[in-house]
């Protein structure tokens, strides 16, 4: 199965848009250093412009620093360093020059579903894997605000809008307002959730969000771009600078902002160039249209699937649908067969102790046509098991 079809919906996957192709091919061709201005003054250029963009479409402050990485795990990682050098400075502690050992501590909060990357970020940053107090979480995977523990200047809570499996935000502005009070950070883990900012329709899901001290951003996923390509934002950019800025006589620093000065990276292709194309080709009303037309989707597989008598588990808020077709071993072997058929890709997962078959829908391609294809897919492969559950 091609992953860049219209009937392939596994993990968050994203297609690529043609501006966007193209774009690559000629950034692969021009071979750009994107790491200081002075190699690249158009790459620096560029990451200025799509900057400025981005803040503005996903709604977050103009004067946030913005680092283009390969993805969201690198996105946390930055942030998340970011957070660490301002948590401890406040401590009086330098942790760059002085790394972590007799630093004080910082409290590490996170949601009970958060993300795996975000957890190893920690574990990369001395943060620690499991040294985090966890959150428990809602039915359909949401923080649950009023467990949240005692929150105080050294705390860094992280917070995920948009759940790999149900696609449920935790509740930002509350979170936020309580972290706010205590001069707590907030991260945010948005890889394609905080997308949804850009629709008046789906927006109302990200409410708060703007109020975190930190974000983390695939462009991969649902701008559909091509792999790898991912933003870090960070609302006070000298925090972003601390933790990744490096200096020498020979690589001569700029007066303008050094794309490097943002990023674990130094050397780096120039990700700028097919993200000002993605994002030029569809406009703001275009990017927009692309991400309810997916939520959409999601919501006719959700209806079409619960009509036909299957089961499904999470509350279908935004682009990802978790269905059961009976027990754990009946639902596995439905999604295997289905992969073998062809027609479409879904992948399968776990979801508050039941097996489930996952759809999630984030191509720019895909059609009400290739919807009605997968879902008469669905359907055969399920009944030739004999599964009808009501
Ligand atoms: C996809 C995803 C990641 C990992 O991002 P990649 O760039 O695809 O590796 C992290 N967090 C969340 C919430 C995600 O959805």
């Amino acid at each position: 199965m091609v992953t860049t079809g219209g009937r392939y919906f596994g993990f968050v996957t994203g297609g690529t848009l043609p501006a966007a192709v193209a774009a690559n091919w000629l950034a692969g061709i021009w071979d750009q250093n994107a790491a200081l201005a002075v190699m690249s003054p158009v790459a620096a250029k560029i990451e200025e412009i799509v900057s400025d963009w981005i803040l503005d479409l996903l709604g977050l402050p103009q004067t946030s620093a913005t680092g283009f990485v390969t993805g969201t795990p690198m996105a946390n990682f930055s942030a998340l360093a970011a957070a660490r050098t301002a948590l401890l400075a406040r401590g009086g502690w330098n942790v760059e020059e002085n790394g972590l050992f007799d630093a004080p501590p910082i409290q590490v909060v996170v949601g009970q579903e958060i993300h795996v990357s975000l957890l190893k970020a920690l574990g990369l940053l001395g943060l620690g894997r499991s040294r985090v107090i966890s959150v428990p979480a809602d039915s359909q995977g949401r923080m649950k605000v009023e467990a949240l523990p005692q929150l105080d200047d050294r705390s860094l809570v992280c917070i995920q809008a948009g759940n790999v499996n149900s696609g449920a935000f935790d509740p930002a502005l509350e979170i936020c307002f309580r972290a706010q009070k205590a001069g707590a950070w907030v991260h945010v883990d948005g890889a394609f959730g905080l997308w949804a900012a850009t629709s008046p329709r789906y927006c109302h899901l990200v409410e708060g969000v703007s109020l975190a001290d930190s974000w983390a951003i695939d462009c991969h996923k649902w701008l559909n771009v091509p792999y790898d390509s991912g933003i870090v934002v960070v609302r006070n950019p000298e925090n972003l600078r601390r933790a990744m800025s490096m200096s020498a006589a020979y690589l001569q620093v700029a007066n303008a902002r050094e794309p490097s000065h943002y990023t674990p990276e130094s050397s780096r292709r120039a990700r700028g160039v097919e993200l000002w194309a993605a994002l030029r080709s569809l406009g703001r009303q275009g990017l927009s249209e692309l991400v309810e037309r997916n939520c959409r989707l999601a919501e006719k597989f959700c209806a079409r699937l619960q009509q036909a008598g299957f089961k499904v588990l999470n509350e279908v808020v935004l682009n990802l649908v978790l269905v059961s077709f009976g027990d754990a071993e009946k639902t596995r072997r439905i999604i295997y067969e289905l992969q073998l058929e062809g027609t479409c890709w879904c992948g399968g997962t776990e979801w508050h102790g039941e097996t489930a078959m996952r759809i999630s829908v984030s191509n720019w391609v895909t059609s009400h046509e290739d919807v009605e294809r997968s879902l008469d897919a669905i359907q055969r492969t399920a009944l030739s098991f004999g599964t009808v559950t009501a």
